[in-house]
Protein backbone atom coordinates (compact mmCIF):
# COMPACT_ATOMS: atom_id res chain seq x y z
CA UNK A 1 0.00 0.00 0.00
CA UNK A 2 2.04 2.82 -1.35
CA UNK A 3 1.28 6.78 -0.14
CA UNK A 4 1.32 9.00 -2.64
CA UNK A 5 0.53 12.82 -2.64
CA UNK A 6 -1.27 13.84 -5.92
CA UNK A 7 -1.82 17.38 -7.12
CA UNK A 8 -4.50 18.64 -9.58
CA UNK A 9 -4.43 21.80 -10.95
CA UNK A 10 -6.71 24.97 -12.10
CA UNK A 11 -7.90 23.47 -15.73
CA UNK A 12 -7.96 20.15 -13.78
CA UNK A 13 -10.51 21.23 -11.44
CA UNK A 14 -12.43 24.04 -13.50
CA UNK A 15 -16.01 23.08 -13.59
CA UNK A 16 -18.10 20.76 -11.87
CA UNK A 17 -17.92 18.01 -14.57
CA UNK A 18 -14.11 17.68 -14.13
CA UNK A 19 -14.01 18.16 -10.42
CA UNK A 20 -16.18 14.54 -10.55
CA UNK A 21 -13.96 13.36 -13.47
CA UNK A 22 -10.95 13.79 -10.59
CA UNK A 23 -12.93 12.47 -8.01
CA UNK A 24 -13.34 9.15 -9.99
CA UNK A 25 -9.68 9.08 -11.00
CA UNK A 26 -9.04 9.66 -7.00
CA UNK A 27 -11.57 7.06 -5.85
CA UNK A 28 -9.99 4.46 -8.37
CA UNK A 29 -6.39 4.70 -7.04
CA UNK A 30 -8.38 4.31 -3.49
CA UNK A 31 -9.76 1.57 -3.76
CA UNK A 32 -6.90 0.02 -5.81
CA UNK A 33 -5.27 0.38 -2.23
CA UNK A 34 -2.69 3.42 -2.88
CA UNK A 35 -3.26 5.93 0.68
CA UNK A 36 -3.88 9.46 -0.52
CA UNK A 37 -3.48 12.92 -0.11
CA UNK A 38 -4.92 15.27 -3.17
CA UNK A 39 -3.79 18.79 -3.68
CA UNK A 40 -5.91 21.00 -5.20
CA UNK A 41 -6.08 24.34 -6.92
CA UNK A 42 -8.35 26.82 -7.56
CA UNK A 43 -10.67 26.35 -10.29
CA UNK A 44 -9.91 27.51 -13.97
CA UNK A 45 -9.18 31.11 -13.66
CA UNK A 46 -10.76 32.02 -9.82
CA UNK A 47 -7.12 33.51 -8.76
CA UNK A 48 -7.38 35.94 -11.13
CA UNK A 49 -10.84 36.90 -11.06
CA UNK A 50 -10.37 37.46 -6.93
CA UNK A 51 -8.07 39.40 -7.69
CA UNK A 52 -9.66 41.40 -10.37
CA UNK A 53 -12.37 42.00 -7.64
CA UNK A 54 -9.67 43.25 -5.32
CA UNK A 55 -8.50 45.43 -7.53
CA UNK A 56 -11.96 47.48 -8.41
CA UNK A 57 -13.03 47.49 -4.70
CA UNK A 58 -9.10 48.58 -3.98
CA UNK A 59 -6.29 50.56 -5.60
CA UNK A 60 -3.89 48.86 -3.02
CA UNK A 61 -6.22 46.27 -1.30
CA UNK A 62 -3.95 45.25 1.80
CA UNK A 63 -1.72 41.88 1.53
CA UNK A 64 -3.00 40.05 4.80
CA UNK A 65 -6.79 40.87 3.36
CA UNK A 66 -5.26 39.82 -0.59
CA UNK A 67 -4.43 36.39 0.97
CA UNK A 68 -7.81 35.58 2.80
CA UNK A 69 -9.45 36.24 -0.15
CA UNK A 70 -6.99 34.42 -2.39
CA UNK A 71 -6.72 31.22 -0.26
CA UNK A 72 -10.82 31.15 -1.10
CA UNK A 73 -10.00 29.83 -3.79
CA UNK A 74 -8.44 26.57 -3.69
CA UNK A 75 -10.69 26.42 -0.68
CA UNK A 76 -13.80 25.94 -2.80
CA UNK A 77 -12.32 23.05 -4.80
CA UNK A 78 -11.10 20.97 -2.07
CA UNK A 79 -14.74 20.91 -0.11
CA UNK A 80 -16.43 20.42 -3.87
CA UNK A 81 -13.87 17.56 -4.32
CA UNK A 82 -14.19 15.80 -0.83
CA UNK A 83 -18.43 16.13 -1.58
CA UNK A 84 -17.54 14.50 -5.18
CA UNK A 85 -16.00 11.73 -3.13
CA UNK A 86 -18.74 10.98 -0.72
CA UNK A 87 -21.00 10.53 -3.26
CA UNK A 88 -18.73 8.01 -4.59
CA UNK A 89 -18.70 6.34 -1.51
CA UNK A 90 -15.63 7.05 -0.63
CA UNK A 91 -14.46 8.40 2.67
CA UNK A 92 -13.01 11.57 2.17
CA UNK A 93 -12.30 14.66 4.19
CA UNK A 94 -10.97 17.96 3.06
CA UNK A 95 -8.50 20.47 4.95
CA UNK A 96 -6.91 23.84 4.59
CA UNK A 97 -3.67 24.48 4.71
CA UNK A 98 -3.74 25.71 8.41
CA UNK A 99 -5.58 22.02 9.32
CA UNK A 100 -3.03 20.30 6.87
CA UNK A 101 -0.38 21.85 9.03
CA UNK A 102 1.88 24.17 6.62
CA UNK A 103 3.30 26.48 9.23
CA UNK A 104 4.91 29.44 6.86
CA UNK A 105 6.63 32.61 7.06
CA UNK A 106 4.68 36.16 6.92
CA UNK A 107 5.38 37.09 3.76
CA UNK A 108 2.19 37.64 2.26
CA UNK A 109 2.00 36.65 -1.22
CA UNK A 110 4.87 35.01 -1.58
CA UNK A 111 5.94 32.78 1.56
CA UNK A 112 7.95 30.16 2.73
CA UNK A 113 7.15 27.10 4.45
CA UNK A 114 8.45 26.93 7.36
CA UNK A 115 7.74 23.41 8.58
CA UNK A 116 4.94 20.85 7.69
CA UNK A 117 3.11 19.29 10.96
CA UNK A 118 1.44 16.17 9.18
CA UNK A 119 0.09 14.48 12.42
CA UNK A 120 -3.69 15.61 11.50
CA UNK A 121 -2.99 14.15 7.97
CA UNK A 122 -1.60 10.84 9.32
CA UNK A 123 -4.32 10.67 11.29
CA UNK A 124 -6.84 11.02 8.99
CA UNK A 125 -5.12 8.48 6.54
CA UNK A 126 -5.25 6.01 9.22
CA UNK A 127 -8.89 6.05 9.57
CA UNK A 128 -8.82 5.41 5.56
CA UNK A 129 -9.70 8.52 4.75
CA UNK A 130 -8.17 10.33 1.48
CA UNK A 131 -7.12 13.67 2.62
CA UNK A 132 -8.15 16.82 0.12
CA UNK A 133 -5.58 19.84 0.66
CA UNK A 134 -5.93 23.07 -0.62
CA UNK A 135 -2.89 23.94 -2.16
CA UNK A 136 -0.89 27.37 -2.10
CA UNK A 137 -1.96 28.47 1.28
CA UNK A 138 -0.30 28.27 4.96
CA UNK A 139 -0.71 29.66 7.99
CA UNK A 140 2.41 31.96 9.62
CA UNK A 141 3.46 31.85 13.44
CA UNK A 142 0.65 34.83 14.30
CA UNK A 143 -2.02 32.49 12.86
CA UNK A 144 -2.51 34.53 9.83
CA UNK A 145 -3.37 32.72 6.23
CA UNK A 146 -0.59 32.70 3.66
CA UNK A 147 -0.46 32.10 0.29
CA UNK A 148 3.01 30.55 -1.52
CA UNK A 149 3.12 32.85 -4.68
CA UNK A 150 1.47 32.27 -8.34
CA UNK A 151 0.97 29.25 -9.49
CA UNK A 152 2.41 27.64 -6.39
CA UNK A 153 0.51 25.56 -5.29
CA UNK A 154 2.63 23.08 -6.90
CA UNK A 155 4.72 23.49 -4.02
CA UNK A 156 2.03 22.16 -1.62
CA UNK A 157 2.30 18.61 -3.06
CA UNK A 158 6.00 18.23 -2.60
CA UNK A 159 6.26 19.80 1.06
CA UNK A 160 3.25 17.61 2.02
CA UNK A 161 5.49 14.69 -0.13
CA UNK A 162 8.70 15.23 1.97
CA UNK A 163 6.86 15.72 5.42
CA UNK A 164 4.88 12.59 5.23
CA UNK A 165 8.02 10.60 3.36
CA UNK A 166 5.46 9.72 0.40
CA UNK A 167 6.93 7.00 -1.83
CA UNK A 168 6.02 9.99 -5.18
CA UNK A 169 3.94 13.14 -5.67
CA UNK A 170 2.25 12.73 -9.02
CA UNK A 171 1.05 15.91 -10.48
CA UNK A 172 -1.86 16.50 -13.01
CA UNK A 173 -2.00 19.52 -15.20
CA UNK A 174 -3.77 20.03 -18.81
CA UNK A 175 -0.11 18.64 -20.39
CA UNK A 176 0.80 15.20 -20.53
CA UNK A 177 4.09 15.48 -19.35
CA UNK A 178 7.37 17.80 -19.77
CA UNK A 179 7.95 18.46 -23.17
CA UNK A 180 11.06 19.79 -25.43
CA UNK A 181 9.14 23.01 -25.41
CA UNK A 182 6.01 24.67 -24.38
CA UNK A 183 3.43 22.08 -26.83
CA UNK A 184 1.44 24.68 -27.14
CA UNK A 185 4.07 26.74 -28.82
CA UNK A 186 6.03 24.39 -31.20
CA UNK A 187 3.81 21.55 -32.44
CA UNK A 188 6.54 19.34 -33.31
CA UNK A 189 7.69 19.31 -28.77
CA UNK A 190 8.30 16.13 -27.74
CA UNK A 191 6.97 14.71 -24.53
CA UNK A 192 10.10 13.86 -22.44
CA UNK A 193 10.25 10.54 -20.74
CA UNK A 194 12.30 11.71 -17.21
CA UNK A 195 14.22 14.84 -16.63
CA UNK A 196 16.67 15.42 -13.29
CA UNK A 197 15.72 18.00 -10.85
CA UNK A 198 18.55 20.11 -11.78
CA UNK A 199 17.77 20.54 -15.76
CA UNK A 200 13.43 21.06 -14.20
CA UNK A 201 14.53 23.55 -12.13
CA UNK A 202 16.44 25.17 -14.65
CA UNK A 203 13.81 24.62 -17.39
CA UNK A 204 11.30 25.90 -14.94
CA UNK A 205 13.10 29.15 -13.54
CA UNK A 206 13.57 30.22 -16.72
CA UNK A 207 9.61 30.18 -17.98
CA UNK A 208 8.30 26.44 -18.40
CA UNK A 209 5.69 26.98 -16.07
CA UNK A 210 4.51 23.12 -15.93
CA UNK A 211 5.95 22.72 -12.59
CA UNK A 212 6.70 25.92 -10.27
CA UNK A 213 10.67 26.01 -10.00
CA UNK A 214 9.98 26.03 -5.64
CA UNK A 215 8.95 22.48 -6.53
CA UNK A 216 11.54 21.60 -7.94
CA UNK A 217 13.73 23.01 -5.32
CA UNK A 218 11.95 21.08 -2.65
CA UNK A 219 11.81 17.74 -4.24
CA UNK A 220 15.61 18.16 -5.39
CA UNK A 221 16.24 18.50 -1.33
CA UNK A 222 14.28 15.75 -0.21
CA UNK A 223 14.48 13.39 -3.15
CA UNK A 224 10.65 12.76 -4.21
CA UNK A 225 10.45 11.51 -7.00
CA UNK A 226 7.85 13.66 -8.75
CA UNK A 227 5.35 12.22 -12.16
CA UNK A 228 4.02 15.53 -14.08
CA UNK A 229 1.45 13.36 -15.72
CA UNK A 230 -2.35 14.79 -17.72
CA UNK A 231 -5.21 14.81 -15.26
CA UNK A 232 -7.56 14.10 -18.88
CA UNK A 233 -5.53 11.03 -19.79
CA UNK A 234 -3.99 7.57 -18.87
CA UNK A 235 -0.78 8.69 -20.82
CA UNK A 236 2.62 8.35 -19.05
CA UNK A 237 3.93 11.43 -17.70
CA UNK A 238 7.37 12.67 -17.24
CA UNK A 239 9.68 11.46 -13.92
CA UNK A 240 11.86 14.33 -12.44
CA UNK A 241 14.84 12.49 -10.65
CA UNK A 242 17.67 12.68 -8.66
CA UNK A 243 19.95 10.91 -10.79
CA UNK A 244 21.55 10.72 -14.75
CA UNK A 245 19.36 11.06 -17.10
CA UNK A 246 18.31 7.76 -18.90
CA UNK A 247 17.94 9.72 -21.95
CA UNK A 248 21.50 10.45 -23.16
CA UNK A 249 23.98 12.64 -21.09
CA UNK A 250 25.30 16.36 -22.20
CA UNK A 251 22.90 17.29 -24.30
CA UNK A 252 19.83 19.85 -25.08
CA UNK A 253 16.84 18.48 -23.08
CA UNK A 254 14.45 21.11 -24.32
CA UNK A 255 13.79 24.56 -25.08
CA UNK A 256 11.94 27.56 -22.42
CA UNK A 257 10.71 30.77 -22.89
CA UNK A 258 9.33 33.67 -20.75
CA UNK A 259 7.48 36.33 -22.32
CA UNK A 260 7.54 38.96 -19.66
CA UNK A 261 11.26 40.39 -19.10
CA UNK A 262 12.39 43.98 -18.58
CA UNK A 263 15.42 45.30 -19.06
CA UNK A 264 16.63 48.56 -16.94
CA UNK A 265 19.74 50.48 -17.84
CA UNK A 266 21.93 52.92 -15.41
CA UNK A 267 24.02 55.19 -18.09
CA UNK A 268 26.90 56.86 -16.78
CA UNK A 269 27.38 55.10 -13.15
CA UNK A 270 30.57 56.61 -11.66
CA UNK A 271 32.61 53.48 -11.78
CA UNK A 272 33.58 52.60 -7.81
CA UNK A 273 33.35 49.88 -5.12
CA UNK A 274 29.80 49.71 -3.68
CA UNK A 275 27.74 50.85 -6.48
CA UNK A 276 26.46 47.64 -7.64
CA UNK A 277 25.32 46.82 -4.22
CA UNK A 278 23.95 50.29 -3.44
CA UNK A 279 21.53 49.35 -6.18
CA UNK A 280 20.65 45.86 -6.17
CA UNK A 281 20.11 45.89 -1.82
CA UNK A 282 17.13 48.64 -1.88
CA UNK A 283 15.60 46.38 -5.06
CA UNK A 284 16.23 42.89 -3.04
CA UNK A 285 14.54 44.87 -0.02
CA UNK A 286 11.65 45.10 -1.59
CA UNK A 287 11.31 41.41 -3.30
CA UNK A 288 12.45 42.56 -6.55
CA UNK A 289 14.03 40.20 -8.07
CA UNK A 290 16.70 40.86 -10.53
CA UNK A 291 18.09 38.25 -13.14
CA UNK A 292 20.55 38.86 -15.62
CA UNK A 293 23.24 41.95 -14.91
CA UNK A 294 25.60 43.34 -17.18
CA UNK A 295 28.23 45.75 -16.31
CA UNK A 296 30.04 47.59 -19.44
CA UNK A 297 33.63 48.40 -19.36
CA UNK A 298 34.44 51.18 -17.83
CA UNK A 299 35.41 54.57 -20.02
CA UNK A 300 36.87 57.49 -17.95
CA UNK A 301 35.49 55.90 -15.29
CA UNK A 302 31.94 55.96 -16.10
CA UNK A 303 30.16 52.39 -17.07
CA UNK A 304 26.99 51.27 -17.83
CA UNK A 305 24.87 48.64 -16.06
CA UNK A 306 21.93 47.18 -17.23
CA UNK A 307 19.93 44.26 -15.60
CA UNK A 308 16.53 42.79 -16.49
CA UNK A 309 13.87 41.41 -14.11
CA UNK A 310 10.04 40.77 -14.47
CA UNK A 311 8.05 42.67 -16.80
CA UNK A 312 5.33 42.70 -13.67
CA UNK A 313 7.87 44.24 -11.24
CA UNK A 314 9.26 46.98 -13.62
CA UNK A 315 6.56 49.84 -12.04
CA UNK A 316 7.89 49.14 -8.48
CA UNK A 317 11.31 48.67 -9.65
CA UNK A 318 11.47 52.31 -11.73
CA UNK A 319 11.20 54.95 -9.00
CA UNK A 320 13.55 52.80 -6.66
CA UNK A 321 16.18 52.48 -9.72
CA UNK A 322 15.31 56.49 -10.59
CA UNK A 323 15.89 57.71 -6.84
CA UNK A 324 19.44 55.75 -6.57
CA UNK A 325 20.30 56.64 -10.26
CA UNK A 326 20.28 59.96 -8.49
CA UNK A 327 22.33 59.62 -5.34
CA UNK A 328 25.00 57.73 -7.18
CA UNK A 329 25.52 60.85 -9.81
CA UNK A 330 24.56 58.30 -13.11
CA UNK A 331 23.52 60.44 -16.20
CA UNK A 332 20.10 58.45 -16.76
CA UNK A 333 17.44 55.33 -16.63
CA UNK A 334 16.20 53.68 -19.46
CA UNK A 335 14.14 50.83 -19.40
CA UNK A 336 12.44 48.51 -22.09
CA UNK A 337 9.56 46.27 -20.84
CA UNK A 338 8.84 44.48 -24.62
CA UNK A 339 11.58 41.80 -24.24
CA UNK A 340 11.53 38.28 -23.53
CA UNK A 341 13.94 35.71 -22.92
CA UNK A 342 14.73 32.08 -24.52
CA UNK A 343 16.64 29.18 -23.06
CA UNK A 344 18.33 26.25 -24.22
CA UNK A 345 18.71 23.66 -20.96
CA UNK A 346 20.67 20.58 -20.33
CA UNK A 347 23.12 18.92 -18.15
CA UNK A 348 26.66 19.90 -19.33
CA UNK A 349 26.01 22.12 -22.08
CA UNK A 350 28.02 24.95 -20.80
CA UNK A 351 30.80 22.42 -20.73
CA UNK A 352 30.69 20.80 -23.90
CA UNK A 353 32.00 23.25 -26.69
CA UNK A 354 29.57 24.66 -29.25
CA UNK A 355 25.98 24.78 -28.12
CA UNK A 356 26.40 28.20 -27.68
CA UNK A 357 27.69 29.05 -31.17
CA UNK A 358 24.82 26.64 -32.23
CA UNK A 359 22.37 29.11 -30.49
CA UNK A 360 23.30 32.06 -31.61
CA UNK A 361 23.48 30.93 -34.77
CA UNK A 362 20.14 29.76 -35.23
CA UNK A 363 18.49 33.19 -33.95
CA UNK A 364 20.60 35.17 -36.39
CA UNK A 365 19.17 32.77 -39.34
CA UNK A 366 16.11 33.52 -38.00
CA UNK A 367 16.27 37.08 -37.94
CA UNK A 368 16.55 37.65 -34.11
CA UNK A 369 18.77 40.08 -32.59
CA UNK A 370 19.99 39.06 -29.24
CA UNK A 371 20.11 41.63 -26.74
CA UNK A 372 21.89 39.83 -23.33
CA UNK A 373 23.17 36.89 -22.95
CA UNK A 374 23.80 34.72 -19.18
CA UNK A 375 24.65 31.41 -18.58
CA UNK A 376 24.47 28.71 -15.86
CA UNK A 377 25.95 24.97 -16.02
CA UNK A 378 23.03 23.48 -17.86
CA UNK A 379 21.42 26.30 -19.44
CA UNK A 380 22.54 29.07 -21.63
CA UNK A 381 19.97 32.42 -22.12
CA UNK A 382 19.49 34.80 -24.77
CA UNK A 383 17.46 37.90 -23.82
CA UNK A 384 15.51 39.25 -27.04
CA UNK A 385 12.07 41.41 -28.10
CA UNK A 386 9.03 40.00 -26.89
CA UNK A 387 7.39 39.86 -30.28
CA UNK A 388 10.49 37.30 -31.36
CA UNK A 389 9.95 34.90 -28.53
CA UNK A 390 7.99 32.64 -30.51
CA UNK A 391 9.54 32.31 -33.32
CA UNK A 392 12.99 31.56 -31.32
CA UNK A 393 11.39 28.76 -29.43
CA UNK A 394 10.64 27.25 -32.94
CA UNK A 395 14.37 28.12 -34.46
CA UNK A 396 15.81 27.06 -31.57
CA UNK A 397 13.59 23.76 -31.72
CA UNK A 398 14.45 22.99 -34.79
CA UNK A 399 18.12 23.76 -34.50
CA UNK A 400 18.96 21.13 -32.05
CA UNK A 401 16.58 18.80 -33.79
CA UNK A 402 14.68 18.29 -30.54
CA UNK A 403 11.01 16.82 -32.40
CA UNK A 404 13.87 13.25 -33.03
CA UNK A 405 14.04 11.21 -30.29
CA UNK A 406 17.62 10.50 -29.58
CA UNK A 407 19.28 13.62 -30.73
CA UNK A 408 20.11 17.40 -29.62
CA UNK A 409 24.14 16.30 -29.69
CA UNK A 410 26.73 18.08 -31.56
P1 LIG B 1 -1.78 23.92 -13.78
O1 LIG B 1 -2.95 24.84 -13.74
O2 LIG B 1 -2.17 22.47 -13.88
O3 LIG B 1 -0.79 24.18 -12.69
P2 LIG B 1 -0.12 25.38 -15.67
O4 LIG B 1 -0.86 26.19 -16.66
O5 LIG B 1 0.50 26.07 -14.50
O6 LIG B 1 -1.06 24.18 -15.18
O7 LIG B 1 1.06 24.55 -16.39
C1 LIG B 1 0.78 23.75 -17.52
C2 LIG B 1 1.17 24.49 -18.78
O8 LIG B 1 2.58 24.66 -18.83
C3 LIG B 1 0.84 23.77 -20.06
O9 LIG B 1 -0.49 23.99 -20.46
C4 LIG B 1 1.87 24.32 -21.05
O10 LIG B 1 1.32 25.30 -21.93
C5 LIG B 1 2.89 25.03 -20.17
N1 LIG B 1 4.27 24.62 -20.48
C6 LIG B 1 5.31 25.49 -20.67
N2 LIG B 1 6.43 24.85 -20.97
C7 LIG B 1 6.14 23.53 -20.98
C8 LIG B 1 6.89 22.34 -21.24
N3 LIG B 1 8.20 22.38 -21.53
N4 LIG B 1 6.26 21.14 -21.17
C9 LIG B 1 4.95 21.07 -20.87
N5 LIG B 1 4.17 22.16 -20.62
C10 LIG B 1 4.75 23.37 -20.67
N1 LIG C 1 -4.40 29.38 -7.64
C1 LIG C 1 -3.05 29.90 -7.56
C2 LIG C 1 -2.72 30.71 -8.81
O1 LIG C 1 -3.52 30.77 -9.72
C3 LIG C 1 -2.02 28.85 -7.33
C4 LIG C 1 -1.91 27.80 -8.41
O2 LIG C 1 -2.90 27.50 -9.08
O3 LIG C 1 -0.81 27.25 -8.58
O4 LIG C 1 -1.67 31.31 -8.88
MG1 LIG D 1 0.76 25.62 -12.46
Amino acid sequence: MALIVQKYGGTSVADAERIQSVAQRIAARHRAGDKLVVVVSAMGDTTDRLLELASQVSEHPEARELDVLLSTGEMVTKTLVAMALHSLDIEAVSLTGAQAGLRTDTAHGRARILEVEPARIERELERGRVVIVAGFQGISEELEVTTLGRGASDITPVALAAALKAERCEIYTDVDGVYTADPRIEPNARKLRDITYEEMLEFSSTGARVLHPRAAELGMVYGIPIVIASSFSEEPGTLIHGGVSMEQFNKVRGIAHDPRIAKVTLRGVPDQPGIAASIFEPLAERHISVDTIVQNASVERLTDLTFTLDAKDLAAATPIVEELAKAVGATDVVADDELGKVSIVGTGIQSAPGYASRMFRALSDADINVEMISTSEIRITCIIQRADVEKAVRALHKAFELEKADTGEL
